[in-house]
């Protein structure tokens, strides 16, 4: 195996267990729980996080504040 191939899955197992380890994210609006493994919606939750609510649809920064619109 390639030093290449084991950095790819060492990173990879990071990241899963970081996602693991994070606590579950509430929608400060409606109080929804959010999964952990988002899909970013859009150019600024891909880069610094934040998401929008899988329930009513408010997007939050990655610290789970609402953001106003
Ligand atoms: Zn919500």
């Amino acid at each position: 195996m390639s030093a290449g191939i084991i950095g790819g899955i060492v990173g990879g197992l990071v990241v899963l267990l970081i996602g693991l380890l994070m606590p579950a994210r509430v929608c400060p609006n409606c109080g929804a729980v959010q999964p952990k493994f988002r899909q970013p919606r859009n150019f600024r939750q891909a880069m610094w996080g934040g998401f929008t609510c899988v329930t009513c649809g408010c997007e939050m920064d990655r610290n789970g504040r609402k953001i106003s619109s």
